[in-house]
C-alpha cells in the first residue's frame, strides 16, 4: 500500500509537471473528484459520456476516463451510428435501382463502396468531435487512458500514448460504463478473423460487396447488417437458431410479417437451424448446419461469414477484484436498483450490467445514477424502453407483446391499422406494414405498441409517451395528429383499439 501511495506521489507530481492536457488537474487523496466516469466510449459510448455531461451539469467535479482514444463507445464507433450511416445509404442506393422508375424518375447509379464507407466514417468523426466539445464546455475532464482499480476509491490510470507515464485518480463517487463486447461464437468452434468470418465490427467496413454472405443469428444486428450487404447485391442467407427472426422482445406476429418483407426483398432464411462450425478454404468459408433439434447436417458455402449471436459485458482490465465488486454468471456487474454495486459509492450503467443491451437505456441510467448520487432520487421506467431494427420497412416497439400478455394472463385488446390505408404511405408509395396498439381490455391503457412500416424507429415515440404517461388509446385516438402524415395510422390503431377507424 505504501509502495502504491509512492506510485501515485511519483505519478501525479510527473503529471503536474508535464501538464499534458488531458490529464491536467488529476484529483489528489485530498481533493478527490466529486465522480470518475470510466468508459466514456471511442466514439459515443453512450452510457458513459452521458453521465459524465450530466454529473458537471449537476455540479460534480466529474472526470471520464476513455481508454479508446476518442469519445463515444460500441454506439458511435462500431455500433448504432455506422449501421445507420450503411443502412440509410445503401437504402438510398437500392431505391435508385430498384424504385426510382415507378416514381418517374430514370436514373442509371453505381456503387461507389469506398465513398460510401467514407460517408460512414465522416459521419461517426463528425459525432466524435462534438462530444469532445460538449466535455470542455460543461467542464468535464477527459482523461485518455485504460483504468483500473488500485482500491475501492482510487484507479490507475494507463495512458494510451506511448511513453506516457501512468497516473491516479482518486474519486468520492466512480461510475463504471465499460459497455460490451462481440460474443464469440459458443464452444469455440468458429473463429472471428474480421476479413471472411467477420463480427458486427468487420461487417461495416467490408472493402467489397461479397458474393454470399451467410448471417449466423437473426436478431436485430444480423437482420440490420444482412440488409445493408443484401441491398448493395450479396446473396445474403440468414441462419437462426429459434423459429422466428427479430430476437427477444418483437411480436410473433410483427416478426412474421418483417421475415415475409424481407424474403421479398432478396434475403433467405434457414430458421430452426443451428450452425455446428465453419471451415476456410480456397477462399470461401464453408459452415455445417444441422436442424436445432438434431438430424443431419448440411454445408452452406459463403464468401463471408458474420457471426451475429450476441454481444457480452466487458470488464477486461478493470481489476475489479480490487474493488470487491462482484459479477454474475454472466459477467455483468451485480448492482441494486440505484444502480449500486456492493461499494456504495461504486454506481454501474449500460451494457456492462443487467437490462437490454441499448445505446438509449445506457444514457437513461447515466442520468439516473447521477441524480442517485446528487440527490438520492433517479428514474429508468424499464417498461418503456423502445426497440428499433433499422431495416426498411423499420419495426419498433415499446411495452408487451401479445404473447407476454397471455403468459401473464392478462385479458386485453388489440387495435391494427395498415400502412397501406395512410394517405402519406400511399402518397411515398410505402405502404407495407402496420400498426398495433394494444390496451388492457377492461382498463383501455396502452400496455404495448409495434410498427412495422416506414419512419417506425420515429413514431415509437409516440408509444413510449403514451406508456410513461399511462394513456388509454381513446387519450392518443383523441389527440389532433397532423396531415397528411404516417403518425395518423398510430391514430387510427389507437382508434381501433377502443372503438372503430375511420379509414379501414
Ligand atoms: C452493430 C451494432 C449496432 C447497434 N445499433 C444500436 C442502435 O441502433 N440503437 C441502440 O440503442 N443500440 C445499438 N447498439 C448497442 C449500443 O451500441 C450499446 O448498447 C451501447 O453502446 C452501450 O453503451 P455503454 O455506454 O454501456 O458502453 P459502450 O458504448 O460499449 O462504451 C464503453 C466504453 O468503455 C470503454 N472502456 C472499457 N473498459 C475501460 C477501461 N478499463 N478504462 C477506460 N475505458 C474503458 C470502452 O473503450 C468503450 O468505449 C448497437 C451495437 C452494435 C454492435
Amino acid at each position: 500500500m505504501l509502495h502504491l501511495k509512492r506510485v501515485a506521489q511519483k505519478n501525479l507530481a510527473r503529471a503536474a509537471k508535464n501538464k499534458p492536457a488531458t490529464l491536467r488537474g488529476l484529483a489528489t487523496a485530498a481533493e478527490p473528484y466529486d465522480v470518475v466516469v470510466i468508459g466514456g466510449g471511442k466514439y459515443h459510448g453512450p452510457g458513459g459520456y452521458v453521465a459524465a455531461i450530466k454529473a458537471a451539469q449537476l455540479g460534480l467535479r466529474t472526470a471520464c476516463i476513455e481508454k479508446r482514444g476518442a469519445l463515444g463507445g460500441t454506439c458511435l464507433n462500431v455500433g448504432c451510428i455506422p449501421s445507420k450511416a450503411m443502412l440509410n445509404n445503401s437504402h438510398l442506393y437500392h431505391q435508385a435501382q430498384h424504385d426510382f422508375a415507378r416514381r418517374g424518375i430514370d436514373a442509371t447509379v453505381s456503387l461507389n463502396l469506398p465513398k460510401m464507407l467514407e460517408a460512414k466514417t465522416n459521419a461517426v468523426v463528425g459525432l466524435t468531435k462534438g462530444i469532445e466539445l460538449l466535455f470542455r464546455q460543461n467542464k468535464v475532464d477527459y482523461i485518455k487512458g485504460s483504468a483500473s482499480f488500485v482500491s475501492p476509491t482510487r484507479l490507475s490510470v494507463t495512458p494510451i500514448t506511448e511513453g506516457a507515464d501512468a497516473s491516479e485518480v482518486e474519486a468520492k463517487n466512480i461510475i463504471i460504463a465499460t459497455g460490451s463486447e462481440v460474443a464469440p461464437f459458443p464452444g469455440g468452434a468458429i473463429t472471428i478473423d474480421e476479413q471472411q468470418i467477420v463480427s458486427s465490427t468487420g461487417a461495416l467496413d467490408l472493402q467489397q460487396v461479397p458474393k454470399k454472405m451467410v448471417v449466423i443469428g437473426g436478431g436485430i444486428i444480423g437482420l440490420e447488417m444482412g440488409s445493408v450487404w443484401s441491398r448493395l447485391g450479396a446473396e445474403v442467407t440468414v441462419v437462426e437458431f429459434l423459429g422466428a427472426i427479430g430476437g427477444a422482445g418483437i411480436d410473433a406476429e410483427i416478426a412474421k410479417s418483417f421475415q415475409k418483407i424481407l424474403q421479398k426483398q432478396g434475403l433467405k432464411f434457414k430458421l430452426n437451424t443451428k450452425v455446428l462450425s465453419a471451415e476456410k478454404k480456397d477462399g470461401q468459408v464453408f459452415l455445417q448446419a444441422e436442424p436445432a433439434k438434431g438430424g443431419s447436417a448440411e454445408t452452406l458455402e459463403a464468401d463471408v461469414v458474420l457471426v451475429a449471436v450476441g454481444r457480452r459485458p466487458y470488464t477486461d482490465g478493470l481489476n475489479i477484484e480490487a474493488a470487491g465488486l462482484e459479477l454474475d454468471n454472466k459477467g455483468r456487474v451485480i448492482i441494486d436498483d440505484q444502480f449500486t454495486t456492493s461499494q456504495k459509492h461504486i454506481k454501474c450503467i449500460g451494457d456492462v450490467t443487467f437490462g437490454p443491451m441499448l445505446a438509449h437505456k445506457a444514457e437513461e441510467e447515466g442520468i439516473a445514477a447521477v441524480e442517485f448520487i446528487k440527490s438520492g432520487h433517479g428514474h429508468v421506467n424499464y417498461a418503456a424502453i423502445p426497440s428499433v431494427v433499422y431495416t426498411h420497412p423499420e419495426v419498433a416497439w415499446v411495452g408487451k407483446t401479445e404473447q407476454d400478455l397471455k403468459a401473464e394472463g392478462v385479458k386485453y385488446k388489440i387495435g391494427k391499422f395498415s400502412f397501406a390505408a395512410n394517405s402519406r404511405a400511399k402518397t411515398n408509395l410505402d405502404t407495407e406494414g402496420f400498426i398495433k396498439v394494444i390496451t388492457e381490455a377492461e382498463t383501455d391503457r396502452i400496455l404495448g405498441a409495434h410498427i412495422i412500416g416506414p419512419n417506425a424507429g420515429e413514431m415509437i415515440a409516440e408509444g413510449v409517451l403514451a406508456l410513461e404517461y399511462g394513456a388509454s388509446a381513446e387519450d392518443v385516438a383523441r389527440t389532433c395528429h397532423a396531415h397528411p402524415t404516417l403518425s395518423e395510422a398510430f391514430k387510427e390503431a389507437a382508434m381501433a383499439a377502443y372503438s372503430k377507424p375511420i379509414h379501414m
